[in-house]
């Protein structure tokens, strides 16, 4: 059976108070809320973007939702967990600080912040998945406690995942620290010695302590690395590399087995939302750079996760006229798809309603 997923089209570049607007008409047309009861706890996890000059889903879209869900007479609060990787989202108190920074205060989303891992992201709940890697997850500890779950994802292309949206918000988004750690722990960097220049910044920023000095070139200690990538997102020498031909389908199936975790806490209970506008070859924690590789598209809505990211990696690729390799990380990059519908999660068959 077709799922359905909603469609409001973007021109290029058009506001986002236009934008959410329509979104706000489309969600109250449609009763998109109407799976939050009354007094519904509501986590709306999203992810508040490494700086306001990158892509992400700006808080006015959020400040929308929680009104929406109030309405509803549930209970909402913005959510999110820590990175692996040293920075400022690495802690509760620099990521809520951070989230502030961005927008994100109640004053502007009408929402407070609540860290789903707790301070240091190592607050968990197990939950049991009849997965291929997995029988459990570790998933940050809040989302066992919730009554919905509402997730707004930017669409971004990712160099490991090939994209990243829902699932990935999912998968890699809501896990604990140790569940992340899991899915990146096949993932190991090598050092060009070529190009390393010995300025030192993955060493700073190695969440284990794991690199080295020898002779001005970064060496790495492969026993201890986790394979967070943080040392490849700082190496502004291109010098660290990662071999994710070996990786990329451990890493995607993971991630996906995560999501099954997470969705599977929520069941009737949940709404996906992903956001198809600046749209740009890296994640949105890669923060070095911004170059838009597509014209902005629009938002897209479902109950459906896989159905939601299918409809909108299509969309993606026609808009472009190209597929994703071609647009940004010339990866297998359907994998997670394909291997949602092995575990028999979510469905990529979709229907696309479109939505003025
Ligand atoms: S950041 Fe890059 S150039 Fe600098 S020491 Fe590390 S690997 Fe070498
Ligand atoms: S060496 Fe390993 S643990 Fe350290 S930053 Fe690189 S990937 Fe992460």
């Amino acid at each position: 059976m077709s799922e359905k997923v909603y469609c409001i089209e973007a021109a290029d570049n058009e506001d986002d108070a236009v934008l959410c607007d329509r979104l706000m008409k489309l969600i109250q047309d449609e009763n998109l809320l109407a799976c939050i009861a009354d007094k519904d706890i509501t986590a709306v996890k999203t992810h508040f973007g490494e700086s306001k000059k990158l892509g992400y889903a700006r808080p006015l879209y959020l400040k929308m939702l929680g009104d929406g869900i109030k309405g509803q007479g549930g209970v909402p609060f913005l959510t999110e967990t820590s990175t692996l990787y040293k920075g400022s989202r690495s802690d509760a108190i620099r990521h809520i600080a951070h989230a502030h920074s961005q927008g994100f205060d109640y004053a502007s989303t009408g929402m407070p912040i609540i860290m789903a891992d707790g301070l240091y992201g190592d607050e968990e709940h197990v939950v049991p998945i009849n997965g291929k890697a997995y029988k459990a997850v570790h998933i940050a500890a809040l989302f066992a406690k919730c009554n919905a779950l509402v997730v707004v994802s930017h669409f971004t292309g990712h160099l490991a995942a090939g994209f990243g949206a829902t699932l990935k918000n999912l998968g890699m988004g809501c896990a604990s620290r140790k569940g992340k750690m899991e899915q990146h722990s096949t993932a190991k960097p090598k050092i060009v010695k070529k190009k390393c220049t010995g300025c030192g910044t993955c060493v700073v920023w190695c969440p284990q302590e794991a690199i080295t000095m020898n002779d001005d070139v970064a060496v790495i200690n492969a026993g201890k690395c986790i394979g967070c990538g943080q040392c490849l997102a700082m190496c502004r020498f291109d010098a660290v590399k990662f071999d994710w031909g070996a990786t990329y389908e451990d890493l995607q199936k993971k991630i996906v087995e995560h999501a099954m975790g997470v969705c599977s806490l929520y069941k009737g209970k949940s709404l996906f939302i992903n956001v198809l506008t600046r749209i740009s070859k890296d994640c949105d924690c890669m923060g070095h750079t911004f170059e838009k590789i597509v014209p902005d598209i629009g938002i897209l809505v479902s109950s459906d996760p896989v159905a939601l990211d299918a409809a909108s990696l299509d969309l993606v690729e026609q808009r472009a006229g190209k597929t994703l390799p071609q647009l940004a990380h010339d990866i297998p990059y359907r994998f997670q798809l394909d291997y949602a519908k092995e575990l028999g999660f979510g469905s990529q068959d979709y229907e696309l309603i479109w939505k003025n």
